[in-house]
């Protein structure tokens, strides 16, 4: 039957109204005030049984309406009276007389409404009238309070209107009551489940090893803090995120977002750009992302709404992001927005924490790896010296001596290399290379580099090519430093190139800067080392096995700061594996007028003259050494083990050269040099430091002690004789004020 059958609304204001009951119903409603205080959820049976009694009818309700599975129906929420069935049972909206009310907006009165609404009529009796009028929550329509006669001997009046929208608007305040109630034991249970999920974070993250577990247990508060469906980490890298653990997105759309940059319209990238939380409360509405491939991921994944948090360290660098999906239009609470903030800076800090333990693990490998390549190196060239050794002991003509000993000066110069770089290592570390600034002529530092390599570069037969476009490169600089840089590379250039293969150097001038381009055909680096070999203890791992030895993977980095501590820069470039490489140094130049293109040419003294030499040196081999060495130069000389039989011998040996060890027993080669330099031999003596301390505070005070030269162990031969050449002490370079 029609609802317009049915409904006899107009009825109301026909029919004869009666009398109003002033008095019960003020008791009435002074006992559903008593109630309201007590306010539980009993309170809108309350009203529904003063419905029934003010109105005498045979029944009375409340419905609400309310979801379920995405359908609205009506649940009863209370219905006393006689007769009830049907009790907290629910009616779809479309079938329910109060859906019908909550569509007009206004109270209605139907007769017999089981002919309409069919289900009424397994009510027994069915009703014979209905009055039901709707009630607000919250500015919505969203309940009815009802009255039900089941006989003809009730009929519903204006009177009975009147009493119900009156308790309509009680059940309006009670419902609105009861709403925020329970919206603050929603909030109240999830901010518990939140701060207990916080806490279980936090103490995964002090017990946990495993970084993976922890990251899920992120995901799992990030999805439960914020209602969400699904759920992604990320850390940065480089200005990309890239996604380390994810929940509830399709696997393609997990791939599609691996990585992510600021140029991305997702809330990712929006957070790039802004550096704060960025959401996104529906993405079929939202203009950055119409149209781009994102989209279609956000689809693909059933996504609607998106945020992403950014996920900042205690120093406020940006580490990552933290973000969250909802299958349907959605924004969270500030509240929710709160509890995740805290999750997020648990989440920075774990990020943090296992990139410092990754830096810490590399490091570490690192270092152990340089370990062994020392021990190995150290050990390569002790070898052959022993073997030499055993040789000469034994029965040798004199052909083979020279053979033995020119590999003998090869091993040692190998190893005084490793020492030398092993040095410059520990004075990089703690910051303390010094330079010692002069102004030079960068061609002569390239010359003495290429004559410094070119037994090497000869030995494995390359053809090397060298191009100067200037005559003069002036610049300030430390021409010894910037020599062993030249050389590294160079020497670098043969090592890592096959036998018979090319090696290019060029040097000109452009823009202000000297540029050095030192090329070769061999084996390349692959792209993702350019850089990495740059750092200390690094080496290609594809190179070990071919470098044939002779290296420590600290060579580059050495140079590297070398150069940058004269303003320059360097770096490599290369095709890849097999495809040669290129060094490029760039060095500022100086306008300086050139005081010399000797800053590196040390001076050959005229001819040698015999000169009387006393060695003060307690290591009785190192003093023999010494001796046999200037003897065999041409020179006289004596030797003390101490500073006072040394100052001793001064009575009977003038000598014209003292060599002095620093580090002497009882009287310090410092102290034996300010006395010998207050005696009348003092000023006209050369005295020349021979020690293994070799940092520029040692050169100073050696200097302020009166010593004129600083010469470090191992001697080499022609520094000796260079320091022994014949230069009047006033003229000494090294030590010279
Ligand atoms: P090393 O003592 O191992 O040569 P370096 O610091 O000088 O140490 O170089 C670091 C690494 O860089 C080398 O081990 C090698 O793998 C790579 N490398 C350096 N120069 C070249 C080059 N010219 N060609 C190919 N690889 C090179």
């Amino acid at each position: 039957m029609p609802l317009e059958a049915v409904l006899i609304t107009g009825e109301l204001n026909r029919r004869p109204a009666r009398a109003p009951e002033f008095e019960a119903e003020s008791r009435a409603l002074v006992a559903l005030l008593k109630a309201l205080k007590e306010a539980d959820a009993h309170i809108l049976e309350e009203v529904a049984k003063t419905a029934l009694s003010l109105c005498r009818a045979h029944t009375a309700g409340i419905s609400v309406e309310e979801e379920d599975h995405g359908r609205k129906v009506f649940r009863w929420r209370v219905a006393p009276g006689s007769r009830v069935v049907r009790l907290h049972g629910i009616n779809p909206h479309e079938d329910s007389p109060s859906g019908m009310v909550l569509d007009r907006g206004t109270p209605q009165l139907m007769a017999h409404p089981e002919r309409h609404f069919v289900k009424l009529s397994e009510n027994s009796p069915p009703p014979v009238e209905a009055l039901i009028v709707p009630f607000d929550v919250g500015g919505v329509t969203v309940g009815t309070v009802w009255v039900i006669a089941n006989d003809e001997t009730l009929h519903f009046d204006r009177e009975d209107l009147r009493l119900l929208q009156s308790l309509s608007e009680c059940a309006s305040v009670i419902c609105e009551m009861l709403q925020r109630e329970a919206q603050v034991q929603d909030a109240l249970a999830r901010e518990r489940d939140g701060s207990q999920l916080l806490q279980a974070i936090s103490a995964g993250m002090i017990r946990e090893n495993d970084v993976n577990a922890v990251y899920e247990q992120i995901l799992d508060a990030a999805v439960s803090i914020m209602r969400a469906d699904c759920a992604g980490m990320q850390m940065l890298d480089d200005g990309q995120l890239s996604l380390i653990a994810w929940r509830g997105f399709h696997p393609d759309s997990a791939r599609f977002w691996q990585s992510v940059d600021v140029d991305s319209a997702t809330p990712c990238g929006g957070m790039l750009r802004t550096g704060q939380r960025f959401a996104i409360a529906d993405t079929e509405h939202d203009e950055l992302l119409a149209g781009t491939a994102d989209l279609d991921e956000f689809r693909r994944s059933g996504v609607r709404a998106v945020q992403s948090t950014p996920l900042t360290s205690r120093s406020g660098q940006l580490l990552g992001a933290l973000s969250t999906g909802w299958h349907a239009p959605h924004e969270p609470t500030m509240d929710e927005c709160q509890l995740f903030d805290v999750l997020s800076r648990l989440a920075a800090d774990l990020i943090e924490r296992a990139k410092t333990d990754q830096a810490l693990r590399e490091a570490d490998h690192r270092k152990n790896e340089f370990l062994a390549v020392l021990g190995h190196e150290l050990r390569n060239p002790l070898t052959p010296l022993l073997a030499g050794l055993e040789v000469l002991e034994g029965d040798t003509n004199v052909e083979s001596i020279d053979e033995i000993h020119s590999m003998m000066r090869r091993q040692v110069s190998h190893l005084m290399g490793l020492v030398d770089d092993l040095l410059d290592l520990s004075r990089i570390t703690q910051g303390k290379v010094n330079l010692h600034r002069t102004p030079l002529d960068l061609r002569v530092a390239i010359d003495a580099a290429l004559e410094q390599t070119k037994p090497l570069i000869e030995e494995r037969k390359q053809t090397l090519l060298v191009e100067q476009f200037e005559r003069v490169l002036p610049m300030e600089g430390d021409g010894e430093r910037l020599t062993q840089v030249i050389a590294n590379i160079l020497s670098n250039a043969a090592k890592y190139t096959d036998i018979g293969g090319r090696i290019h150097l060029s040097s000109r001038s452009e823009r202000g800067h000297a540029v050095i381009r030192i090329r070769d055909s061999g084996i390349g680096v692959p792209a993702g080392q350019l850089e990495t070999i740059f750092e200390m203890f690094t080496q290609v791992p594809e190179h070990r096995a071919r470098s044939g030895g002779g290296g420590l993977g600290i060579g580059l980095a050495i140079s590297r700061r070398l150069v940058e501590l004269h303003g320059g820069s360097i770096c490599a470039r290369s095709k890849g594996l097999g495809c040669g490489s290129e060094f490029l140094i760039r060095l500022p130049l100086g306008t300086s007028v050139l005081r010399a293109r000797s800053g590196l040419r040390h001076e050959r003294g005229a001819a040698q003259r015999r000169q009387r030499i006393l060695i003060i040196e307690d290591n009785v081999d190192v003093a023999k050494a010494l001796r046999v060495l200037v003897t065999s130069i041409g020179h006289v000389a004596q030797t003390a083990q101490d500073g006072p039989s040394g100052i001793k011998l001064l009575e009977t040996f003038t000598p014209d050269v003292l060599l002095l060890d620093i580090g002497l027993p009882g009287m310090s080669g410092y102290e034996v040099a300010r006395r010998v330099r207050s005696m009348p031999i003092g000023a006209r003596v050369l005295i020349v430091a021979v020690t293994g301390w070799g940092q520029d505070c040692d050169r100073e005070h050696a200097r302020q002690a009166g010593f004129d030269h600083h010469l470090t162990k191992p001697i080499r031969r022609d520094e000796l004789e260079r320091a022994l050449s014949g230069v009047h002490r006033a003229a000494a370079a090294d030590l010279a004020s």
